[in-house]
This record gives C-alpha cells, structure tokens and sequence, in this order.
C-alpha cells in the first residue's frame, strides 16, 4: 500500500494540479486529483493478468476543465435535477441556476468538479486520501456554509471505498454522488452493451418527458426492460418501444434501491464483462442509485487517445432520488443544521 503524488499539469488561471496515486498489492492503483476531487483511473488485473482501466476520462487537466460528461467527478452539493431548479426550506424559496432545460442538473455549471480541493490528509496506513473544501452560504444558490471532506480508499480487498462527510450551519441539501462512467472490458474496449448488470431495486422512479424530472411514481421494474434484478445485458431491452426509455435516449434513470435503512451499507448492484472477466460490486447506504447508460458520450478523445462514443460507459450513481428536495412522499436529502452528513459508496472489483 502506498500513495505517490504527481504533477498532473497546471490550470490557466488556478495554478498547479496533483494527482496521487494509490496502489495495493494486488497491483490495483487509482489515480485521483485535488481538481474536482476526481477519479482519473481505476487499473487492475483482467484474468488474463492486464491490466485493465475500467474508468472512462482524460490524460491531462485540459480535458477536465471542459468536462461536460462529467467523467469521474465529485458532483455537489447536489446530484442529479432540481426542478425548475428551485426549493423551499423554512419558509424560504432558493434559486439555482437552470442549467438544463429550466432545471438544475448537477447544481450548475460550478460544480464540486470544477473545483479546487484541500488535501486534508494522506494515510498511508489506511492507504486513503481526504480532500476537503468549505462551500460558502449560497455559494450555487445553497443556503449554509458547507464542510465537506471526501476520502478516496483503496482497499486491499480492490474496493475504491469513497466516504463523504460534512456539516453545514444551516439546513441545506446534501447529495453528493461519484459520476465515474466504467467500463469493465477497459476504457477504450468500445460500448458496454454486452456487459452484465444486476440492480437490487424492485422498484424506480420513472419520469415526466424527456427533460427527467421524477414524476413522483415508484414503479415496479417487474415485466418491463427497466428490469435489472438479476443479472442481465445493459444492451438486452436498451432499443425496446418502452416510453420511457425513449424519453431519456437509453437507460438514465433513479432505481429506488431495495432494504433501506439510513446509515445501512448494502449492496446495491453488481455488473460483470465476459470479455474481461472483470467483476464489480457496488455498496451504498443510499436510497438510490442513478443508472447512467452514456447515451450522450459523443466522439470524446479520452486517455491514451481513445474515442469514447455513445454508450462506452455506464454510471451507478448512488443518491437521493431525483428531485427530492421537492417530493415528499422520497427520502429526503435535507441536511440539518449542525448535523453531520455520513456516506459511503464501495466500489468492488474483482476478476473470475
Ligand atoms: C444524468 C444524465 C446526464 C449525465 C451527464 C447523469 O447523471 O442523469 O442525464 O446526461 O449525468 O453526463
């Protein structure tokens, strides 16, 4: 277990970016960088013993400055839509920027992943990074000062185990999610419609129109191709006549994740690459989880000069359900003031 630090180049206006490397020893590393607290690369061994990038995303800091698939970010202070992107907390109505259509996608065009973090500390111990940044009182329109400090952990067991943790002086909404697209043929292997995936979720919140704002719904998955409780090809029923695929180009949608409880870490999906016989794991004690097919990845030039097109990732972003803050029948993603913010998110790996 060890971390290595590395230049990872310099931003025009905001000086220079480090990437900190996390090995284990089973010859599993990831690389992440104090710009947007971002996931670079997650490497480990196929069956064959190649190693194997399973995350989609850039070799240099240029790419990330523009990253409109938002690969391997920290999104916050709050994941997914806003409708018309506003809410109401003790009487008072916030305004978010309307990013989307008139809703707010991924709190805005400043994101967490545009952002500049601290690095609170390094454990070489734990072979764990935490960074750290205070989000000022309406800093994106949220109200509170928010603490923040995400820690990225390599487990000798290949889990990348990412822990949020943050406090805020007024009550505000909290959702932070990983946007990392993976790929488990490896991140230049083309589309991941032949990759297995198996989501613990009876049920999922389908949506309006095209513009994906819950309709407060919980559906059942059973008998139609949003149906992922076991395991499955992502491209099996991704072309079926189902309305709401179409709405959304593809599977884009929140799974209402079976067993929860807050505070209980359960896993919550599983997928799986014949080709590479890479499997991987996904634990949360969150509600819900985004699935993301990359419907809209679109001729990006990623690492090594690879083209990722259309559906060449797809993303298990754990979360409070869409639009939360405006649905009350959905577990709410309201962070009391002085109340402490504590989440987990275990991505697993392994090959068989
Ligand atoms: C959303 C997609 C969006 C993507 C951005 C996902 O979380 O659900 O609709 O296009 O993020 O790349």
């Amino acid at each position: 277990m060890h971390i290595v630090k590395s230049s990872f180049g310099v931003t025009p206006s905001k000086g220079e970016v480090s990437a900190y490397r996390l090995s284990n020893q089973n010859g599993m590393y990831i690389d992440v960088i104090d710009f947007g607290a971002i996931l670079v690369r997650a490497v480990l061994k196929d069956r064959e013993g190649n190693p194997t990038d399973v995350v989609l995303g850039y070799d240099t800091i240029e790419g990330y400055l523009d990253n409109g698939c938002y690969f391997g970010s920290t999104i916050g202070r709050s994941g997914n839509r806003i409708a018309g992107g506003r809410f109401n907390i003790n009487g008072e109505t916030y305004q978010l920027e309307q990013n989307e259509n008139e809703n707010n996608l991924h709190s805005g065009p400043l994101g967490y992943q545009q952002m500049f973090w601290d690095v609170l500390e390094l454990d070489e111990t734990e072979n764990s990074i935490t960074f750290g940044r205070v989000s000022k009182n309406m800093e994106q329109g949220y109200p509170g000062t928010f603490d923040i400090k995400v820690k990225y952990e390599l487990t000798e067991e290949n889990e990348i185990l990412i822990h949020y943790l943050g406090i805020s002086d007024k009550d505000t909404v909290a959702n932070l999610t990983n946007h990392s697209y993976f790929n488990l043929s490896g991140h230049d292997s083309g589309q991941v419609l032949d990759q297995k995936l198996c989501i613990h979720a009876q049920k999922y919140t389908p949506v309006a129109d095209s513009r994906s704002i819950p309709t407060g719904e919980l559906a059942e998955v059973g008998g139609t191709p949003m149906d992922f409780t076991s395991m499955k090809p992502i491209g099996k029923e991704i072309g079926a006549d189902f309305q709401q695929l179409h709405f959304t180009g593809g599977y884009d949608h929140n799974y209402a994740l079976d067993d929860y409880e807050p505070g209980i870490i359960r896993p919550i999906a599983k997928a799986y690459s014949e080709k590479s016989g890479i499997t991987m794991e996904v634990f949360t004690d969150l509600p819900g989880v985004q699935f993301y097919s990359g419907n809209f990845i679109d001729n990006e030039v990623g690492k090594e000069g690879a083209v990722y097109t259309k559906r060449s990732g797809f993303c298990l972003e754990t979360q409070y359900y869409p639009n939360a803050v405006n649905q009350q029948n959905f577990p709410s993603p309201i962070l009391k003031a002085g109340e402490e913010y504590n989440t987990v998110t275990i991505y697993q790996f392994y090959e068989e």
